[in-house]
């Protein structure tokens, strides 16, 4: 199928109030372009680097989310350009990124990362740290917490969603909480393999890639 009509397929899936974030990682401006026509302004790329480039080479109306884990070292690069960070996953780059921004008067809006399966391989916090980040969250001004983000273990249909149903109830056990800087609106979950199941397990921001673009090609 088409670029457009993979997107047409997977809006149609979704709720008023779901965004859809083409993973556009690997892909070039030309394809991208296909989803920009389509109506698409969410863009997720993996990489400083690649985000930063497309930035400067694609339309200026597009958002800008790194989903990819994020190295203290790249912060900088990604002030005033990106929109929302889905990787927040220890205080250390916490408070790089409350530095980072307040030097340049920018308000970041990021989505703590849990590691749902508590896998060594991945990246984010385990439930058992998210606490305390949220403490040190409170502290930083220039830091908005929007909601929560996870990459879950890949398995069959009823494991992926006991994983996705976790997740929402822990993100609505936030949300009945109150902290300075926090706001739970964003669940970012759900890629092209999963995505039907976590929107039913109440996602609101999907990340899909292959999905849209076709397979992936890592050259
Ligand atoms: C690559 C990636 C996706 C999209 O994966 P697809 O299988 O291509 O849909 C989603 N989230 C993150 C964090 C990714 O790195």
């Amino acid at each position: 199928m088409s670029i457009e009509e993979n997107i047409k397929h997977v809006l149609n899936e979704l709720k008023e109030g779901t965004t859809l974030i083409a993973v556009s990682k690997t892909r070039n401006i030309e394809e991208m372009e296909h989803a920009y026509d389509m109506g698409i302004r969410d863009f997720g790329e993996n990489k400083v680097q690649e985000l930063v480039d497309k930035y400067d080479k694609f339309h200026q109306d597009v958002r800008w989310h790194l989903i990819g884990h994020l190295q203290t070292n790249k912060v900088k690069y990604i002030v005033g350009k990106v929109h929302l960070i889905h990787s927040l996953d220890s205080i250390k780059l916490l408070k790089e990124i409350q530095k980072r921004f307040k030097a340049k008067e920018a308000v970041a809006n990021v989505l703590i990362q849990i590691n749902i399966g508590e896998e060594e391989s991945k990246t984010g916090i385990y439930l058992s740290e998210m606490d305390e980040l949220i403490d040190e969250c409170a502290q930083c001004s220039n830091v908005n917490v929007r909601g929560l983000m996870c990459i879950i273990p890949k398995g069959t249909e009823e494991e992926n969603r006991k994983y996705f149903r976790k997740m929402n109830n822990i993100f609505q056990e936030l949300k009945n909480r109150s902290y300075e800087n926090i706001s739970m609106e964003i669940l970012s979950m759900g890629m092209s393999g999963d995505y039907k199941v976590a929107l039913d397990e109440g996602s609101n921001m999907i990340r899909v890639g292959q999905g849209i673009f076709g397979p992936r090609n890592y050259k």
